[in-house]
């Protein structure tokens, strides 16, 4: 299995390479050469598994030689034992035929713990076999960056360092990221909002000497290993309803679009899903950009939704790919169009779109309003990215069942959930001192050279 970058101009890789690269060296985003469908019997003999064989199964055709069978069994083993949950991604029903699939029972609360802990895995394992050492440059707008402090704390061969916007994350998101005691891991606050952390931590990717010099390696959901581990819980929940035998719909709460493309990789590999809603909050270029063809940047602004506050949606960039025939230059065009604010998307390519993904976007009183709602005709308690998903959901139910995506718990987002229902969630036992420990933090300014010199001074050994 090879992978190739969407723009066209950069070398092709096998899985653990793409893996250890993040962005690729011509500014794209590596893809599989080709998708691996599952046949119909083989998704139907999904059912009834745990959720580590099923992993084990979506995944093993993308990976080539890089792991033997009974190591990435091993891997997904360990990745998925520290979640609170034994179904690892429960299934809860909302409605007749609207289901929630929880993906917030690992250790940091939200959905970037399915691919984060299975991530620092294997790239620990990768690493052990080499003995290299590589740094990790990670942007965040809160639930990435925790869930890679703590899939990575204490790995011997990884300095990771997680750039956030100050003052713009949740508390709960903060302390994730700056209570990990360990010396290998480290939560910069910088002056900005989420896009420019992601556009520093691209910059540091296209300074080659500095990239090479400090071994610098990414997590960001551009990186392919982190969608693959994404695409399982589209199968677990699938099958779990019906499928193959009967379709099922997703809703998917969105902001880079690394998760709903991982629903769009599941349907290539055979997974009969009818429709693939994208749900956006306020900061809505996605939706936008669906109705109107138009993908033009237009500022963020902050919502209670806040890990959906973006407003380049770096993953699209592979939808758009394979939207324009896995044209690569026509891609790198798009790329730099964007960097003077925006792009129309051809005929052609729109129509794939429109085909492919339908859309929907969630106002900050719909979210509040649907938190109410859930709470009080189900007893579930919505956080309020899963809420802008049910919102949204509910404008496409139909015959078949519809999945909405609940990709955090509510108590990582307790003012918001408290101004809708006057009352705060709790966390979780397991998480319960998070307040008590210490904090650790550097701030830094929104300056490539001022970030280079911190990570090197941090490295230096
Ligand atoms: C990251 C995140 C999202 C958005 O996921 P993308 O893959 O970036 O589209 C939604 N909700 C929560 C809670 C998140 O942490």
């Amino acid at each position: 299995m090879n992978y190739i970058s969407t723009r066209g101009a950069a070398p092709v890789l096998t899985f653990g390479e793409a893996m250890m690269t993040g962005l690729a060296r011509d500014g794209g985003l590596y893809v599989p050469e080709t998708v691996p469908v599952m046949a119909k019997a083989e998704i139907a003999a999904l059912a009834g598994l745990t959720y580590e064989e099923i992993a084990f199964r979506v995944m093993r055709p993308f990976l080539g030689d890089t792991f033997r069978d009974d190591e990435f069994r091993e891997l997904i083993a360990k990745a998925y034992s520290g979640f609170g949950h034994a179904a690892r991604a429960p299934l809860v029903q909302l409605g007749a035929n609207h289901f929630l699939l929880e993906l917030f029972h690992g250790p940091t609360l939200a959905f970037k713990d399915f691919a984060m802990q299975l991530i620092g895995q294997m790239m620990q394992a990768a690493l052990a076999k080499t003995g290299e050492r590589i740094t990790i440059v990670g942007a965040t707008s809160g639930d990435t960056g925790s869930a890679a402090m703590e899939a990575f704390r204490g790995l011997s061969n990884v300095d990771l360092f997680i750039l956030f916007p100050h003052g713009r994350v949740s508390d709960v998101q903060r302390r994730q990221m700056t209570t990990p005691s360990e010396a290998n891991v480290h939560a910069l606050a910088m002056d900005g909002d989420f896009d420019d952390c992601q556009a520093r931590v691209k910059d540091m990717f296209n300074d080659f000497a500095f990239r090479d010099g400090v071994r610098l390696a990414g997590v960001n959901s551009i990186n392919w290993a982190r969608v693959l581990a994404q695409v399982v819980y589209y199968f677990s929940s699938a099958v779990s309803l019906g499928a193959p035998e009967r379709a099922v719909s997703f809703t998917v709460p969105t902001g880079n679009f690394g998760d709903i493309f991982a629903g769009y990789i599941a349907r290539k590999m055979g997974l009969p899903i009818e429709q693939l809603v994208i749900a956006t909050n306020h900061n809505d270029i996605l939706d936008r950009a669906m109705r109107s063809g138009a993908y033009k940047t237009d500022g963020v602004k902050p919502s209670i939704s806040p890990s959906m506050d973006i407003q380049v949606s770096s993953n699209f960039e592979r939808a758009l790919f394979d939207a324009y025939g896995r044209d690569g230059g026509a891609v790198s065009q798009l790329m730099a169009e964007l960097k003077a604010g925006g792009f129309a998307i051809s005929q052609g390519a729109l129509q794939m779109l429109r085909g492919t993904f339908a859309s929907g976007r969630c106002s900050e009183d719909e979210t509040i309003a649907t938190i109410r709602h859930a709470f009080a005709t189900t007893g579930e308690v919505l956080c309020p990215h899963s809420a802008v998903g049910v919102k949204v959901a509910g404008e496409h139910l139909g015959a078949v069942p519809m999945i909405t995506l609940a990709t955090a718990h509510p108590a990582k987002f307790p003012d918001a959930v408290e101004a809708a229902m006057g009352a705060r969630p709790a966390l979780p036992l397991r998480m319960g001192d998070l307040f008590d420990r210490p904090e650790r933090m550097t701030r830094v300014p929104n300056d490539l050279a001022a970030l280079q010199a911190v990570v090197r001074e941090r490295t230096a050994r």
